[in-house]
């Protein structure tokens, strides 16, 4: 991903792909003050854009690492190296970090928050799973606790044990990896939110230890919009026996569904594929 052509939006100017680089000793690197997003642009537009930008500051204030940019700049600079890079279908990486400069150690007030935007294409997350129903693994390791880590933030530092379950996930030939928190509910997936149907019903994790992803609450409009009810709940590990569909939601996998999470297994059904049509159409629209 780093030796290509193109340009990244850094700190306020475009700046050639190669040359997009910090210093060994940013703060980030070191203490994972780094918060991010990852949008979608449709057709020239960006699904849900200042929501985005709106998480991305709301990310930074509660690392306590404020983000020296406005939405409406955030929004600016998007649509600027979008375009720099000719790109109408994109996925869009938002990331602000505490850098380098004046101290070197856990406490890093001096060090600038920086800021950079890259856009690349993206297809299907999940790949052909997207249609066949993806196969998670089941992760080790448990969604922390609010009183733990602000859970609320798209924070790097939420995402190393991501990568670990996900990297465990896939040597087991699955797509991914779905956590239970702190308290064994079902949580989410390492970058995805998670749905069940039971019953012509729909039950969702209470967005309490988990990020209250922008998809899942579009698609929880939409299911309400038809008339479906939808519980947002603790779900314990147990239930997963007995519901009949599952898909997953986030802005890279949009809506796929899930076939099978250990040894449970999901029906690609009816209502799972309307809402995964619906929201491909919603996003275009
Ligand atoms: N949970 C996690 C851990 C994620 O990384 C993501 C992707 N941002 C989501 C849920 C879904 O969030 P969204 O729908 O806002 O992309």
């Amino acid at each position: 991903y780093d030796d290509r052509d193109g340009k990244i939006w850094m700190d306020g100017k475009l700046v050639d792909w190669r040359a997009a680089n910090v210093h060994l000793l940013t703060h980030a690197l070191h203490y994972a003050s780094s918060v991010f997003e990852g949008e979608r642009c449709y057709s020239g537009k960006i699904f849900k854009s200042r929501e985005h930008s709106e998480r991305l500051l709301r990310s930074g204030d509660l690392l306590d690492m404020p983000i020296p940019y406005t939405v409406d700049q955030i929004e600016a600079a998007k649509a600027e190296v979008l375009a720099a890079n000719n790109l109408k279908d994109a996925y869009v990486r938002a990331v602000a970090w505490r850098g380098s400069g004046m101290d070197m150690g856990v406490a890093a007030r001096r060090n600038p928050v920086r800021m950079a935007v890259a856009v690349w294409e993206w297809g299907a997350y999940y790949g052909d799973a997207k249609f066949k129903g993806a196969k998670l693994d089941i992760a080790r390791w448990k969604r922390p606790s609010p009183e733990t880590i602000p859970t609320a933030a798209k924070a790097a530092g939420l995402y190393m044990i991501c990568t670990m379950s996900k990297h465990a996930a896939e040597e087991k030939g699955c797509s991914d990896a779905l956590f239970f928190d702190y308290r064994g509910y079902v949580a989410e997936a390492t970058g995805a939110n998670i749905f069940f149907v039971k019953d012509g019903e729909v039950h969702t994790p209470l967005p309490d230890a988990i990020l209250n992803g922008i998809t899942r609450q579009t698609v929880i409009g939409m299911l309400r919009d038809q008339g479906i009810t939808v519980h947002e709940r603790h779900i314990e590990a147990r239930e997963l026996e007995d519901m009949q569909q599952c898909w997953l939601t986030g802005t890279a996998a949009e809506v796929t569904p899930v076939g099978q999470i250990g040894d449970y297994t999901f029906e690609v059904g009816e209502l799972t594929r309307k809402i995964a049509t619906d929201y491909e159409k919603l996003v275009r629209s």
